[in-house]
């Protein structure tokens, strides 16, 4: 047994189901363990790592910015908190954005946004419809949003005033929503809920939907984000954009940084002193952040992220059409899953032996969410390993 399994045992809280592996090192596509042994990375941190690990620009930047000034505190302004609003703005429908430093913390912003907005109107509106299966973070709030049972369970009474109904199910939503809901908070691929993507047309039947009822339509694209899907984000596939969205996971590369975008027109319900964070867009993750963009354009990295999908899908729906255990291969971009007949975690571990990191979702679906520096010989080579492993089971 490795000594820091059993040293982990006893001082942190067991919130985790941990594998029995300790990372050290990583670099590109590449993690290495406490061992020496590599991997090539299928999970990227949960769709965090897009740029790889210890990408040079992402560290020289932390590595300049911590040596001048990692923070001051939001009662200042700082440079590139400022570029990193410009640029993301620029890059999608949004006027202004509200930095934290979670995914959660972005969506607990996006539902007060939405509350606040209807409260300024002088409107009595705060239902908000979420959708089953969906993620949406783990406070209280966004909990209470979130449509998965077993994640809620002890931990009642829940925040209310939300409500859940079936995702890709246009019916349902429709006959949830009058005058009295704020919002409806959705993600235009179910991530955590098994990569889950809805029928053509259901997110610009929604957006219309909300503007029939004068609800808001949030988009939480914490794991879609950021060239995940093979656009910068997955409502570009659309024409059609929301009046909130939520960033988080990918956007610092693995520092914490989130991100809660509005229109002009409800942002204003973010007046001052309406909301805030100590930590929110500190000069050190923005930073970092900032080389994160930079080095999209620089790099292409959407649009490789995008070719890479398309390899990717197809290799693994050749292996479905070779192994009856696999029952459906789903998802765009770099954000794939695939449902076997067979317990996920099992595979997992098989993988990690053979020097694979994925992770299972829901139990029985494996997904792949790698840096969007993967390379077709590196999938080539997780592919003849999941072809041995499912001869195997
Ligand atoms: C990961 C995730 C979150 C929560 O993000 P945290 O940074 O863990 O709080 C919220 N929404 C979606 C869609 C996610 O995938």
């Amino acid at each position: 047994m490795n000594e820091w399994i059993d040293r982990e045992a006893k001082v942190v809280a067991q919130t985790y189901g941990r594998y029995p592996v300790v990372f050290v090192e990583g670099e590109g596509t590449t993690l290495i363990d406490d061992a020496g042994k590599r991997y090539t990375d299928f999970l990227a941190g949960i769709a965090v790592c897009n740029l790889g690990h210890a990408h040079p620009k992402v560290a020289e930047a932390v590595a300049n910015q911590a040596k001048i000034l990692c923070h001051v505190s939001n009662l200042f302004y700082t440079r590139p908190q400022i570029e990193l609003a410009e640029w993301l703005t620029s890059h999608c429908f949004a006027d202004r954005l509200f930095l934290c430093n979670s995914g959660a913390e972005a969506n607990e912003a996006a539902i007060k946004l939405a509350r606040k907005y209807f409260y300024d109107k002088g409107e009595a509106r705060h239902r908000i419809l979420t959708m089953g299966r969906s993620f949406h973070g783990r406070t209280m709030a966004t909990l209470s949003a979130t449509g998965q049972d077993k994640i809620k369970e002890g931990f009642t009474p829940l925040l209310p005033g939300f409500e859940h109904v079936a995702f890709d199910d246009l019916g349902a939503l429709e006959a949830a929503l009058d005058e009295t809901v704020c919002a409806v908070l959705v993600e235009p691929i179910q991530g955590e809920g098994g990569v889950c993507v809805p029928e053509a047309g259901y997110l610009e039947a929604v957006r219309a939907l909300c503007d029939r009822f004068g609800a808001l339509l949030i988009f939480d694209e914490v794991q879609t984000g950021m060239g995940r899907t093979g656009k910068l984000f997955a409502h570009q596939h659309t024409a059609i954009t929301p009046d909130i969205m939520t960033l988080a996971k990918a956007l610092g590369n693995g520092l914490p940084i989130g991100a809660m975008l509005a229109t002009d027109k409800v942002m204003a319900a973010f007046s001052k002193g309406a909301h805030g964070s100590t930590f929110g867009g500190t000069p050190l993750v923005t930073a970092a952040a900032l080389a994160v963009v930079r080095t999209f354009d620089a790099e292409k990295i959407v649009e490789k992220g995008a070719e890479m999908g398309v390899y990717f899908r197809s290799a693994l729906e050749a292996l479905k059409a070779k192994h009856t255990l696999v029952k459906d291969v789903r998802g765009v971009g770099l954000l794939l899953g695939m449902e076997i007949d067979a317990d996920g975690a099992e595979v997992v571990k098989k993988c990690l032996a053979r020097g694979q990191v994925i992770n299972a979702v829901q139990g029985n679906t494996l997904r792949f969410v790698p840096p969007l520096i993967i390379t077709e010989a590196e999938i080539d080579a997780l592919i003849v390993v999941l072809d041995a492993i499912f001869s195997e089971i």
